[in-house]
């Protein structure tokens, strides 16, 4: 077994980690470990934008921003954090174009900004330009800028190493145990600080947007060393995922005027939020279209809809909505302009299934998309473990996994790259800064037996099922049952089968008893991540008696504060569920009715 020693790791390479690391390797070593290799972590699948109130070509502030924010979590965000948040993205954008990110540009040379939804000018309602992007690569150009960054400031990479759990010893990190995948050996890494920067859990679900390495591996292995997870019942779908396929068309394509359009023909966003239509935030469409469907008005009276980008559509629903230009002119576009502005969109559609947007609508559906849910931190990163926000020291989450909370019960678009940057940032600088101060803790007397226990269990089984049928099951019932609209008996239809799902799960058959690249072995490993994950996800949503954001419930429509104006925690305990909460930190906004 090899050991190493750093004082910082970070195990994630996508936004959020490389983020960590460069802040973190200015005064401290710095390892990152990643299963994938790094410019393929899911941030490069980023497309629509970043925000940031640059107001570049009109009026906003970084208080809009926020407030947008706080009304988009339906008032569960924390608002110090976001505000925090709305301020620090300003520099953060600033310093990634400083890296040399290749934004999209304004005539005058500044970064380019789209409308994207939920973000409003605070006078008038209507949509302001806050997305900063780089055509529709966004996550793309982030993420090669900030790889490019680590490795000209020698940030230690090890890629394709794969962490299967987290040292604490008395009450303090202590490092990680990876198991390099090129030879099935284990490695364990003595650290001051572990950063987790692992992205979201969205393979839970059956039609996802997500990348297949999002299993949820950060917050499945906190769980299991006692950390509890945030919020796990809020997780956004996505409205807008090609049909039966889920990947994901960029929101920045309603950002350029594309509207939605039931089976009869209709803008129907107009009678679900009359001010901003099409760029509503992404539950209040996701449900919309859900209603839509289950009254017959689906295309074809089928389970999608379409949304329509075709330059002569825009155009007149722009010349309805008196949409105009930066400079005061009618907003038009031509199919070339599109073209340049979604490349990538267009790409995927004429690839996947042959439809040329600029000539014909996509078909689209909801789609499981971001996690609003994860490992509890402050707005320094710093891991909370309670009710009373008591920090394990040396321990830090930053990114999809992490729940600040500034997305609450539902993220709106753009937010995410920035928490990742924000986010990602103070937990490097904050990592750093105890590592000067604290010693390398001691190391476990067998720092690998927990984490080598539950693998043999898995390498060594005996039975006879089949991985592939227990993830389709679950992702099935997740699907149906905790996805746009729950109700208490297709929830608990949800608990009861992931819980049969995790017995037979003891019983899964690895057919690849091997070391090198034993691919079988990680897929099973993903699969027990997932499953504890659909089982907090659907305990913790079963509980809420409420709709809010991205949970809404058919049997409790209300949003109800009296009751439930607070975060949810979750711990993994005697084979079960406990469930806890803690309070919203509300600073400058009363929670008030929402409405676009
Ligand atoms: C298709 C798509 C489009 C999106 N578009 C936008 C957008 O336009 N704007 C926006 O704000 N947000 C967008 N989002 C959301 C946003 O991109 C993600 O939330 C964000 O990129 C997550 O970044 P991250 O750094 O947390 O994780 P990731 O970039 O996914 O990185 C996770 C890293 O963790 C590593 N890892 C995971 N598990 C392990 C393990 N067990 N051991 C070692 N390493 C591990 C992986 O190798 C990877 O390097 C989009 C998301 C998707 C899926």
């Amino acid at each position: 077994m090899q050991k190493h020693q750093y004082e910082v790791v970070v195990v994630g390479a996508g936004g959020a980690g490389l983020t960590a690391a460069l802040y973190a390797s200015k005064t401290a070593s710095t390892a990152v470990i990643s299963k994938l290799y790094p410019t393929r972590s899911h941030t490069g699948a980023a497309q629509g934008g970043i925000g940031a109130a640059l107001a570049n070509t009109e009026e906003d502030h970084a208080e809009w921003h926020a407030f947008d924010t706080v009304k988009g979590s339906d008032y569960l965000g924390d608002q110090e954090a976001i505000d925090f948040m709305a301020e620090e993205a300003i520099d953060a954008v600033l310093e990634l174009e400083h890296m040399g990110l290749p934004f999209s540009r304004n005539p005058d040379g500044t970064i380019a900004q789209r409308p994207f939804g939920g973000h409003t000018n605070n006078d008038t309602g209507k949509p302001v330009r806050r997305a900063c992007y780089a055509a529709d690569r966004t996550g793309h150009m982030i993420l090669q800028t900030l790889y490019q960054q680590s490795i000209k400031n020698k940030v230690k990479f090890f890629d394709e190493f794969y962490v299967i759990d987290l040292l604490i010893v008395d009450g303090k990190t202590a490092g990680v145990i990876a198991l390099e995948l090129k030879t099935g050996e284990m490695h364990i890494f003595q650290s001051k600080t572990v950063i987790i920067a692992t992205g979201g859990h969205g393979r839970v679900w059956e039609i996802t947007s997500n990348a297949y390495s999002y299993t949820g591996d950060g917050v499945a292995l906190t769980l299991r060393r006692g950390i509890p997870a945030e919020d796990m019942e809020f997780f956004q779908f996505h409205p807008t995922g090609i049909h039966k396929m889920g990947i994901l068309i960029t929101e920045g394509v309603r950002g350029e005027g594309g509207v939605m359009i039931n089976g009869e023909g209709e803008r129907f966003m107009e009678r679900y939020a009359p001010t901003v239509k099409d760029l509503a935030s992404r539950d209040v469409i996701s449900r919309a279209m859900y209603l839509e469907i289950k009254d017959g008005r689906g295309i074809d009276g089928k389970n999608y809809l379409y949304m329509d980008v075709t330059p002569d559509v825009v155009n007149h629903y722009a010349e309805i909505d008196d949409r105009k230009n930066p400079d005061g002119s009618p907003y038009r576009v031509t199919a070339d302009e599109i073209l340049s502005k979604l490349p990538d969109i267009i790409d995927f559609c004429e690839t996947y299934i042959g439809i040329n947007p600029i000539a014909d609508p996509m078909p689209v559906q909801p789609t499981a998309h971001y996690a609003m849910g994860g490992i509890p931190t402050n707005k320094y990163g710093e891991v909370v473990v309670d009710e009373k926000d008591t920090v394990l020291p040396g321990l830090y989450a930053a990114g999809e996994v992490a729940c600040v909370s500034v997305h609450g019960a539902n993220r709106l678009g753009t937010n995410a790259l920035l928490d990742l940057i924000v986010f990602g940032k103070y937990s490097g600088l904050k990592a750093a800064e105890y590592s000067a101060r604290e010693p390398f803790p001691d190391l476990p007397k067998d720092p690998a037996a927990f984490a080598m226990q539950q693998l043999d269990s898995i390498r060594n089984s005996n039975g006879n099922e089949n991985m592939i049928e227990i993830a389709d099951e679950m992702k099935k019932v997740m699907f149906e049952h905790v996805g746009v609209f729950r109700v208490e008996e297709g929830m608990q239809i949800a608990v009861d089968k992931v819980r049969q799902l995790k017995e037979r799960f003891k019983e899964v058959r690895v057919d690849d008893k091997g070391l090198k690249f034993n691919n079988n072995l990680i897929e099973a490993w993903e699969l027990s991540n997932l499953l504890d994950i659909a089982e907090v996800t659907a305990v913790s949503a079963l509980a809420r008696t409420e709709s809010r954001g991205a949970h809404s419930r058919d049997d409790y429509k209300k949003r109800d504060d009296k009751k439930w104006l607070k975060h949810t925690l979750a711990w993994m305990e005697n084979g079960g569920v406990r469930l806890g909460y803690k309070p919203v930190h509300i600073t400058n906004y009363k929670p008030k009715d929402r409405s676009y």
